[in-house]
């Protein structure tokens, strides 16, 4: 095997202000701009791989950017001089250097893919497996609204082509509560097409006294999945014994052991799988793996992301039968910055990975600015 060996690691950070304005999710939590890291491995053949980690603010998940890149300090001299193209023994000279911190991980991770497929000529997606070929269907994000409004949006992505439709949901009871939240389930999926498909997404924000309030006021005939209703395990268990729709679970499901649990426990129908929460590609493809063998379906997300991120999703949902690839997150198209340009086809109600080697992205260096950190030369 010809000797590559990481060399230097640059960091970046990009402001990738929303879209949409501001967008509004359960408890209040408003977001207007995601602070990204991106990550340039570089091996002393020449070969450079980037990554991305994008938390959606601080208040999503257990991660934010500054600590992002407070981990990758921690972490990036001890990858100096390592083979990249070995992921596994990456991820676990990262586990070893921190304990923790998968959005750190992430990007390091992402940019040794990028290096392996050019060290071989082939796209990430051939590397994970094989991509299926057939267009992956894209999911909007509609940000808690007013239920017209959301209506009006959910019908603007569908012009868009998009196929799915992630409903954020979560409304206290001051706020409307669950009568404010089953309006707004019952106008976003007034107008369903043969072929959507709809996810209501609480990120947590309901109790189990809540959601079933909210449940009991839906019109009949409603067909969509319950994404993660609750915070906890305990509540999602108790709300699980007596919910008739399918759940998904996001938020509760990072780690490969919660991937584990939540099928042993039979927890969940599905799972919206985001690269950063797992901890970057090679626990992603690990994440695929045991969902599929358990028969649960995967979203292909970021807790946010530009062009680079989303190269990643599109690379890991590429690679999963079509039957269980809900769908995947155009992450780029929710942030203004375009950090690179991403070869990907699109059409025929969805997305197809570029066939060039690595994420196949050509990165856009005015925008990523210098470095703000650098190991290695
Ligand atoms: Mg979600």
């Amino acid at each position: 095997m010809q000797d590559l060996k990481i060399q230097k690691i640059d960091v970046f950070q990009v402001d990738l202000p929303y879209s949409g304005g501001v967008y509004l999710l359960s408890g209040g939590r408003e977001y207007r701009s995601f602070d990204a890291t991106i990550v340039r491995v570089t091996t002393n053949t020449g070969i450079e791989g980037w990554g991305e980690s994008t938390p959606f603010g601080a208040t999503y998940i257990a991660s934010h950017a500054l600590g992002t890149r407070a981990g990758i300090a921690e972490i990036a001299p001890s990858l100096l001089g390592r083979d990249p193209r070995q992921v596994d023994r990456i991820n676990d000279a990262m586990d070893f250097a921190l304990i923790g911190h998968n959005h750190a991980k992430t990007a390091l991770d992402v940019a040794c893919w990028d290096i392996l497929g050019k060290s071989v000529g082939l796209p990430v997606c051939e590397l994970l497996g094989g991509g299926t070929g057939k267009p992956l269907p894209m999911i909007s994000s509609i940000y808690a609204g007013d239920p017209e409004e959301m209506r009006r949006r959910t019908a603007d992505h569908r012009a868009r082509g998009y196929l799915g439709h992630s409903v954020k949901i979560g409304a206290l009871d001051s706020e409307g509560g669950p009568a404010l939240d089953a309006e707004r389930i019952a106008a976003c999926l007034a107008d369903k097409k043969p072929g959507e498909f709809f996810i209501v997404d609480a990120n947590g924000g309901l109790l189990p006294e809540t959601a079933l309030r909210m449940l009991r006021l839906l019109p009949q005939g409603m067909d969509f999945v319950l994404e993660a209703p609750c915070a906890t395990i305990r509540e999602t268990m108790s709300l699980r014994k007596r919910c008739p729709y399918p759940i998904v679970l996001d938020e509760l499901a990072q780690l490969d052991e919660d991937i584990a649990f939540i099928v042993a426990n039979d927890l969940a129908d599905g799972i919206g799988l985001k690269i950063s929460k797992a901890g970057g590609l090679t626990h992603g493809r690990r994440h695929r793996d045991i969902c599929r063998a358990a028969g649960l379906t995967m979203s292909v997300q970021e807790t946010a992301g530009s062009a680079i991120a989303f190269a990643a999703i599109v690379h890991l949902g590429a690679t999963i039968p079509t039957r269980l690839l809900r769908c995947v997150l155009k992450s780029d198209d929710m942030v203004t910055a375009k950090t690179a340009k991403f070869n990907a086809q699109y059409g025929d109600g969805g997305v197809i990975p570029p066939d060039l080697p690595g994420l196949g992205i050509e990165v856009d260096h005015a925008v990523l600015g210098e470095p703000v950190m650098v190991w290695g030369n």
